[in-house]
């Protein structure tokens, strides 16, 4: 639904009246307009400004923001139309007003109506018997009216109402169904973009104890390398020495043959408790 000036003015005309008109002139497509200045423009007691703007707070149809006068002390209120408010509060009062309008159709069609024929009043039957079937004003005898006319002009206001409010309900649903399928869009977008968020921070994480282990590794490496060096430094001198050693190992062999040969004296050793015995008496002896 587009919401014309005549809607605008429509709804705000309801509420306040003319003065509403001119206040809501002021208003419309600026934000935040100081009180002062529509008191100012409309030529109006700033209180009687703020009555207007109250009715309408009241309904939704403005918002405000307020500053402090650091001079004055008092605050200042800077109003906005809310015009998505007004739209609701345009289709509401049509709502309204098509409500009325059938509860009227309703009566008319099954009440029988009076009226005076100086046209002062308009009664239905149970305030005829109440005055007798005379006006109440002047007093002339009542006349049955005829209100087939008044009724096809209610039904044709109420077609006219309901084609309004068919096409605004089918335009709403339009906008609600393009707005819920761009929230739908958004939110799958939020959903994939934290998705890809959450991929990345794994992938991260992955790459980082890569990374992590990958440095470990080095290190370990390097430390075994420095080992290896460490140990390759000083088995040189060892090989040098191996190389030497041929002559000492031809010993060693010569060595450990002698032990074997040898061994026999151990079992020649193991006698020697008791002689050691013996030299100990012998100590103690002196
Ligand atoms: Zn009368």
């Amino acid at each position: 639904m587009r919401l014309t000036p005549q809607k605008v003015e429509e709804v705000i005309f309801r509420i306040v009246r003319e003065d509403g008109l001119e206040l809501v002139a002021l208003l419309k497509g600026k934000e935040n307009v100081s009180e002062f200045d529509i008191a100012t423009k409309l030529k109006k007691d700033i209180k009687l400004v703020r009555r207007m703007l109250y009715f309408l707070y009241n309904k939704n149809l403005v918002s405000f923001t307020r500053k402090k006068d650091k001079q004055k002390g008092w605050y200042i209120y800077y109003w906005t139309l809310e015009m998505d408010a007004i739209k609701f509060e345009y289709i509401k009062q049509k709502k309204q007003t098509l409500e009325r309008l059938e509860a009227t159709l309703e009566k008319e069609q099954k009440e029988v109506f009076y009226v005076c024929s100086d046209t002062c009043v308009r009664l239905d039957m149970n305030e005829s018997l109440d005055y007798d079937f005379h006006c109440p004003e002047c007093g002339n005898l009542l006349e049955q009216d005829e209100n087939s006319e008044k009724i096809s002009r209610l039904n044709k206001r109420i077609a006219d109402l309901k084609v309004e409010l068919e096409a605004i309900h089918k335009s709403e649903a339009i906008r609600l169904e393009k707005a819920a399928a761009k929230a739908k869009e958004e939110r799958l977008k939020e959903e994939a973009e934290a998705k890809e968020a959450s991929n990345e921070k794994r992938r991260e994480t992955i790459r980082k104890k890569k990374e992590a282990l990958a440095k470990k590794n080095a290190a370990k490496e390097a430390k075994s390398a420095k080992k290896k060096t460490a140990k390759a430094k000083v088995a040189k001198p060892k090989k040098a020495a191996k190389k030497k050693s041929s002559k000492k190992k031809a010993a060693a062999k010569k060595k450990t043959a002698k032990a074997k040969v040898a061994k026999p004296k151990k079992a020649a050793k193991k006698k020697s408790p008791k002689k050691k015995a013996a030299t100990k008496k012998k100590t103690a002896e002196k």
